[in-house]
């Protein structure tokens, strides 16, 4: 589905942290969303999936804006996976993943609610962990099956805040690779990123936030030295190869 941010501000408690943000996504793009720490994109991220109330402005999904949806409605229609701190749950790992079906149940699971469960677990190789406390698993493991538990939603749209932040770098391909993989099946991926380099490589579109603003948009592009250098106050060297972009750092701009 396509997803619209349309002049959207938001504050926390007066203080302005997105101001006037605008971009349109469409079905199975991949979005990476970059920016220095503090620029806004989780806030943005919230934004989206309506846990934040914009103070103006309002974000659509196709046509429709999302505080028009019931709790429910919406989250048939779009998930999140957040931040992997403070992770904490008293439940097995296929009960976590069971709750993403929450929005498409009355009283009780069904069949069907189950072998969806079923379904994830195994197409995500979860499987072993089904009956394992989630608290005892490894970071990598637990984003897994915060992912899991998104999909049993069966949205169209996935938000996930830095996903890969604390994986090691086979896992952070997996996921990088399932998130492709959803895309390329229509789902619109939506991740806030730091690894500019992964941003360069996965991403079919990407969105650069500074200071609450939309410092650029567009497809892979914008991934130019005068623009991460911009976006960071860094130095960086540029190496391509084989049609592939590498950003390497090469220090701080000395006029910050
Ligand atoms: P990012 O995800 O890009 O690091 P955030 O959206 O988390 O940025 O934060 C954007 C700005 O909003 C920062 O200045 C941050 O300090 C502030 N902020 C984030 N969450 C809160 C909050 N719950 N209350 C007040 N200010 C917040
Ligand atoms: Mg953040």
């Amino acid at each position: 589905m396509k997803i619209t941010i349309q002049d959207v501000e938001f504050s926390y408690n007066g203080f302005p942290v997105l101001k006037n943000v605008n971009n349109k996504f469409e079905k199975g793009d991949l979005v990476a969303l970059v920016g220095p720490n503090g620029s806004g994109k989780s806030t943005l991220i919230k934004c989206m999936n309506g846990i934040l109330k914009v103070r103006k402005g309002t974000v659509l999904i196709d046509d429709r804006s999302i505080s028009s949806f019931s709790p429910n409605e919406l989250a048939r229609e779009m998930a999140y996976v957040p931040q992997s701190e403070n992770r904490k749950a008293v439940l097995n790992v296929f009960d976590i993943v069971l709750l993403g079906r929450k929005p498409y149940i009355n009283w009780k699971p069904t069949e069907q609610d189950l072998r969806i469960t079923s379904d994830i677990l195994n197409s995500l190789n979860l499987d072993h962990l089904a009956m394992r406390d989630f608290n005892k698993l490894s970071g990598g493991q637990q984003q897994s099956v915060y992912i899991a538990r998104a999909l049993a939603q069966e949205p169209d749209i996935l938000l996930l805040d830095e996903p890969i932040a604390n994986l090691d770098i086979r896992h952070q391909i997996e996921v990088l690779d399932l998130l492709k993989s959803l895309s390329q099946k229509g789902i619109t991926v939506i991740i806030a990123l730091h690894d500019i380099n992964m941003a360069a490589r996965y991403a079919s579109k990407i969105m650069m936030l500074r200071d609450g603003k939309v410092f650029a948009g567009g497809g892979r592009e914008i991934i130019t030295k005068e623009n991460i250098e911009n976006l960071y106050d860094i130095k960086v060297k540029i190496i391509e190869n084989n049609g592939h972009t590498f950003i390497i750092p090469d220090g701080l701009q000395k006029h910050h």
